[in-house]
């Protein structure tokens, strides 16, 4: 049995605690809860519990959950997003974590109706199974994104490498930390880029003591039960 209500009291002790190691304010950290995995029945419980940021990573999960969830969610897109589902998501998604190429955004500046807020993903690590420009790669996509006026890159993404090891983990996410503030210090107008989206439910404590300001956790919160899903 999965206890919503009480996986979210235990992350967000954990929250707390790694905001005091890093010498954050915990108020500057968002849990967004991953359903992905989840049905809408325990998707509704994490919302009763108080949760008003959701991540999804395919547009039919994004729907079922939109369609029968009525509480004023901001929802985010986590997953890779490809080209031709553009137009049935964007609008109805308040962030996107998974801007990785030009064809992305000149898509979304087709469809979207206003301003989207957008994460840049990056592959820190360079790994061939995840997408995501590289650290060099990704400072000169941020400025190519300079001409497309329904995007507003308010930070960065990326997930570390799946490791036990934590100072590889650690690396990743001090990488990017580095990288965000060296655009945010451009203050380029259409890339504040103000905002650190890193952390799921085996690193996110690693991530806040690193800056993450939005931790994107599914299983440590909502549990798993793929199968109801389908
Ligand atoms: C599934 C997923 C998560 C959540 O993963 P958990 O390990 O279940 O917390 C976070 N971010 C992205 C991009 C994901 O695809």
């Amino acid at each position: 049995m999965t206890n919503v209500q009480q996986n979210l009291e235990s992350i967000k002790d954990k929250v707390n605690a790694a905001s005091l190691r890093g010498n954050r304010n915990s108020s500057d950290v968002t849990i967004i809860a991953v359903t992905k995995e989840v049905s809408v029945e325990r998707t509704e419980e994490v919302v009763q519990a108080g949760v008003r940021h959701l991540g999804e990573n395919r547009p039919e999960g994004l729907k079922m959950k939109l369609d029968a969830i009525n509480d004023s969610i901001k929802w985010h897109y986590i997953g890779t997003l490809q080209t031709r589902k553009v137009k049935s998501v964007i609008n109805d998604v308040d962030f996107l974590h998974s801007l990785d190429r030009l064809s992305l955004a000149e898509e979304i500046e087709k469809r979207a109706t206003s301003v989207k807020d957008c994460f840049v993903q990056v592959n820190v690590a360079e790994e061939q199974s995840k997408h995501g420009l590289s650290l060099e790669d990704a400072e000169s996509f941020m400025k190519e994104l300079e001409k497309y006026s329904r995007i507003r890159v308010i930070g960065l993404m990326t997930m570390a490498p799946n490791t036990e090891d934590e100072t590889v983990i650690r690396t990743v996410f001090r990488n990017l930390k580095q990288l965000q503030e060296k655009i945010s210090k451009q203050q380029l107008p259409h890339a504040p880029c103000t905002e650190l989206s890193m952390g799921m439910s085996g690193d996110y404590e690693i991530a806040i003591e690193e800056g993450a300001t939005f931790v994107r956790i599914g299983t440590a919160l909502v549990g798993k039960e793929r199968e109801e899903v389908k």
